[in-house]
């Protein structure tokens, strides 16, 4: 048997995120990841920002969030000689005057200045529908999420700490203080399936609604544009004149394939932002593991406490990964109490008898 702290259940940015932190802990851990070629982490653009671009408001608990996202980038970034994370200028395109105004208003609000820049941009890229101009982000950026990814299950993979199979809930065998799978031990397990929970016999009563999601990549000869842009859609500048657009939302159908339906949503609306035609390239589909009350998942079986769960992340997976992953390090080295808004206890009545 060979024995470690921590089990893994799925490496996407959650199982990434948190078996790197605990790594740097000094915690030995071993990963369990059914290799699948598009899973909501590997298809996201993987782009970040503080605001939610609507209504023009801070998401929830920014402040708290971006000092743990930029540390893990630095410390990945350091610890595998690598370069995964590119802070981008995001502009948010204005529809209209009356969007001016409402972005000049909220960008004096406390929460808001430091991410707010509160003059308007006019429109410098002749291809780009932008009568009313842009207002900037900042501390905005996307990440390699691909990447990111792969490169840690390599290290894994080299050291004996990885394993490619669907992990078989009938073959782990849980003890007191120890949880065993096969020939290897652990003090404890954490689930980080992404919307693959609903099938988990410990988990499968948390409420995970699942969101589908579509992506286009595209070639746009000779756009130019450099910044992240953000109208109905998300236009995201690959290098090379290819460019990521995205998402759609569809909260109905729950399977991860491509839809002309979705493409032509997203062509259309494109069209209403750029004079180019779009070459596709590419397209892909994801479930973003997103819950009823819009906050993640957090914490220990009722009946268990070696058997954890990191899961709904939503739609911003990135940016609250790694603040998310501190906490629960604090939760299951420390015993600190979570957050009650993430903690899974939240959900404890609907669990069945
Ligand atoms: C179209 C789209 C665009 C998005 N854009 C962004 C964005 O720009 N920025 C952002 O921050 N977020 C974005 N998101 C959201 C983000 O992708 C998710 O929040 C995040 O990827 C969820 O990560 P996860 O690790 O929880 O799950 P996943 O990415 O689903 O990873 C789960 C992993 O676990 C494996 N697995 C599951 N069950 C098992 C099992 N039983 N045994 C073995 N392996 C298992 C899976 O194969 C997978 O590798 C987007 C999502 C979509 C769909």
């Amino acid at each position: 048997m060979k024995e470690f702290d921590y089990i893994i259940v799925g490496q996407g940015i959650a199982g990434t995120v948190l078996a790197f932190q605990l790594r740097l802990k000094g915690k030995h851990v071993f990963v369990i990841d059914k290799n699948r070629d598009f899973t909501s982490s590997k298809i996201a653009p993987g782009t970040y920002n503080p605001m939610v671009l609507k209504r023009f408001t801070p998401c929830w608990k920014v402040e708290d969030q971006l000092t743990p996202l930029y540390d893990f980038l630095d410390a990945f970034e350091t610890s595998f000689n690598t370069s995964i994370h590119v802070p981008l200028k995001l502009w948010r395109r204005f529809a209209s005057i009356q969007e001016q105004n409402l972005w000049l208003e909220k960008s004096d609000h406390h929460r808001l200045v430091p991410f707010m820049k509160p003059s308007f941009i006019s429109n410098p890229h002749k291809d780009i529908n932008a009568d009313f101009g842009f207002g900037e982000v900042k501390k905005s950026g996307w990440v390699d999420f691909l990447k990111l990814i792969s490169i840690f299950k390599h290290r894994l993979i080299s050291e004996g700490c990885f394993l490619d199979e669907e992990f078989d809930y009938n073959s782990m065998l849980i003890g007191k203080n120890t949880i065993s799978y096969k020939s290897i031990s652990a003090q404890k397990i954490v689930f980080c399936e992404g919307h693959r929970l609903t099938n988990n016999p410990f988990f499968n009563y948390l409420p995970l609604m699942r969101t589908k999601g579509e992506l286009i990549t595209v070639k746009l000869e000779g756009l130019n544009v450099q910044e992240l842009i953000k109208s109905n859609i998300t236009l995201l500048p690959l290098g090379d004149d290819v460019y990521k657009v995205g998402a759609t939302f569809n909260w109905d159908d729950k399977d991860e394939i491509c839809s002309v339906k979705a493409r032509e949503e997203l062509l259309a609306k494109l069209k209403e932002l750029v004079n180019k035609n779009p070459v596709v390239i590419n397209q892909y589909a994801g479930l973003r593991p997103t819950v009823k009350d819009r906050r993640a998942l957090l914490g220990a079986h009722p009946n268990h406490d070696n058997i954890i769960v990191f899961n709904g992340l939503g739609t911003r997976g990135l940016l609250i990964s790694p603040y998310l992953a501190i906490q629960l390090i604090e939760f299951m080295e420390k015993g600190v109490a979570l957050d009650p808004e993430v903690d899974i206890k939240r959900y404890k009545n609907d669990m069945p008898c």
